[in-house]
């Protein structure tokens, strides 16, 4: 018989072998406040209405399904992209700030904090705020600051201030030391909001089930559509993995469904610049829960590195540590090249800019086997707008050969 696979968070937040909360004492009790109210928040018909009609009249979901014609034509299968680029904002992370800072709200706290890399899940986070009339204080490395200077720009212009941290190597890892040095300072008024499927528990757990719309989604539309709720892929790529963790959520439990989550090898998974964790990451903890990573022989965190700033992270969040673990998900491994030669393809086959991080996804499409029977419903993360300058070189340089 086979006995049946538990891929959910237990009541000590634990996905399998990973997760938990390794908080220092002082956050203590930021952590265990929401760990004690956000299922029970979450749960209330108020709050699902409230969310909901935001994702509706502000998001603009549901986001569409659609059937890439030609696409599915060079693959010879029945490929279908769920378009989480069509979002406000042009991705999918808006779906959990706006679960987030409700939230917030409903625990009473009149202030945001958040770290970002790249800026994308500042901005993101910067709008929440906006539309709420919220203070918001983004942490941000000051190298990070000077390279995204667009995202800076957004971010400010929404009423966030940005604060630059000074500490280290000045980019993300630096930036989350700042943000958790002031939630510890402002327990009672502040929430932190965290951007991925990562951290100590709740917030894996959490950010996943906002951001399980978009199956929740996938199901109705693909039974709309093939008569079956249940595809034979689903497809995301993954940073920490929020988006992929949202696309997977309610096929978790199908029999027909294979999960597959595409990770950033960089420049070669061997090559010393990549963010391939599934391949490289050994257990450890990192931002305060157990989960695979890239660290040296005595546990030191390596850098990791992706053409894409989303996928640039040494780790993946625990869930998707527990899929991999158990093989309920296939990961594969796309490098910075066959990223950027995707892009372009679906640029021109598709009309469709996607974001480079997506364009992961769309690459893997190329190491898989299909059947022309098969439903392939790919998560279509986000826009390409932000990486039209890295585009438009990489188009240079392959007309000159
Ligand atoms: C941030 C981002 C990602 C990576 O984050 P996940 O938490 O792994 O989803 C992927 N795609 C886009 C468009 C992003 O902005």
């Amino acid at each position: 018989m086979k006995t049946k696979r538990n891929y959910y968070v237990n009541e000590k937040g634990y996905f399998g072998n990973f997760g938990g909360a390794f908080v220092p004492e002082l956050l203590y009790p930021n952590v265990d406040e929401l760990n004690q109210n956000y299922l029970k928040i979450i749960n209330e018909a108020s709050f699902q209405k409230k969310f909901h009609d935001l994702l509706k009249d502000y998001v603009g979901r549901p986001s569409p399904l659609y059937y890439a014609k030609r696409l599915s034509k060079k693959y010879n299968t029945n490929i279908y992209l769920k378009r989480e680029d069509l979002n406000h904002t042009g991705a999918h992370k808006i779906n959990n700030t706006i679960g987030q800072i409700l939230l917030a709200q409903r625990l009473g706290k009149k202030r945001i904090i958040a770290e970002t890399g790249a800026g994308q899940h500042g901005v993101a986070t910067a709008t929440v705020c906006a539309l709420m009339g919220i203070e918001c204080v983004v942490y941000m490395g000051k190298v990070d600051m000077q390279r995204q200077l667009p995202n800076v720009e957004r971010m400010r212009l929404l009423g966030a201030t940005v604060v630059p941290a000074l500490s280290g190597s000045q980019t993300l890892k630096d930036a989350t030391n700042e943000a958790i040095r002031d939630w510890i300072n402002n327990i009672d008024n502040t929430h932190y909001i965290i951007g991925s499927v990562v951290g100590p528990h709740p917030y894996p757990d959490m950010v996943m089930q906002f951001q399980s719309v978009i199956s929740e989604e996938m199901r109705k539309q693909l039974l709309e559509k093939t008569g079956n709720e249940e595809p034979d892929y689903v497809i995301a790529c993954v940073g920490g993995g929020s988006n992929a963790a949202g696309a997977f959520y309610h096929f978790l439990e199908s029999e027909r469904t294979k999960l597959v989550a595409v990770e950033a090898a960089g420049e070669g998974i061997h090559s010393g610049k990549s963010a391939a964790t599934s391949v490289l990451g050994k257990i450890g903890v990192l931002h305060a829960c157990k989960t695979l990573l890239m660290q040296t022989e005595d546990g030191q965190i390596t850098e990791a590195h992706s053409i894409s700033a989303g996928l640039d992270y040494p780790g993946i969040g625990p869930f998707h540590a527990h899929l991999h673990e158990t093989r309920r998900a296939e990961f594969i491994s796309v490098t910075d090249e066959e990223a950027l030669g995707a892009a372009l393809e679906v640029t021109k086959l598709e009309g469709i800019i996607p974001a480079l991080e997506s364009a992961h996804a769309f690459a893997a499409l190329d190491k898989m086997k299909f059947k022309t029977t098969d439903v392939v419903a790919l998560n279509l993360s986000g826009r390409g707008d932000k990486d039209l300058e890295t585009y438009i070189k990489h188009l240079n340089a392959v007309k000159q050969h």
